[in-house]
């Protein structure tokens, strides 16, 4: 620390490769392990394995991981786009670890909630707008920490808001 960038990849989902949405990887001249327990502390519904360990957690439109050297984030246009919000989140981080000792630490493992409890939530109509066969292959994605729930396009219509939220409140 401080964490400085060293690198950035852009992907597009793999389910999608022509996806107008991309992802990006951010590769960081720092080890992230130490600063994880602090974002497990700070935001809320982040869900940290310790044992891995990784810490994700998702705000506005972006979902985040923190693993090893990388930075993952979703959800974005461009790689300009990708350069601000990267940037954002280091810096986050670094005014994070500089006042890491007014922060209690949290090393309690809230692991991604369970397959069927994500599934229930989806529309279960099988459209495959999401690029996956069905919501049950979704599901899994979602469990292994890929993509996020603004990959089904029904889930962000009009009346699918209360699911919506809950999903959101898992750090989906
Ligand atoms: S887009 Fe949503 S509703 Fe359609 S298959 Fe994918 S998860 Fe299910």
């Amino acid at each position: 620390m401080p964490i400085k960038v060293s690198e950035l990849e852009m992907f597009s989902p793999p389910c999608d490769p022509g996806s107008p949405v991309w992802g990006a990887r951010v590769t960081t001249d720092a080890d992230l392990e130490p600063i994880m327990p602090y974002v497990n502390a700070v935001k809320k519904n982040a869900l940290y394995d310790g044992r891995i360990p990784t810490v994700v957690w998702r705000e506005g439109p972006h979902k985040y991981a923190l693993r090893g050297r990388v930075i993952t984030i979703n959800n974005l246009k461009d790689r300009k786009h990708a350069e601000r919000v990267a940037q954002r989140v280091v810096d986050e981080l670094n005014e994070l670890w500089e006042r890491r000792e007014e922060i209690e630490p949290d090393h309690t493992t809230r692991l991604p909630p369970k397959l069927l409890d994500i599934l229930k939530l989806l529309p279960r109509t099988n459209c495959r707008k999401c690029g996956q066969a069905s919501c049950m292959a979704f599901a899994a994605r979602l469990v292994e920490g890929e993509g996020g729930v603004e990959d089904c396009p029904p889930l962000l219509e009009k009346g699918n808001e209360v699911a919506l939220a809950k999903l959101r409140e898992m750090g989906l």
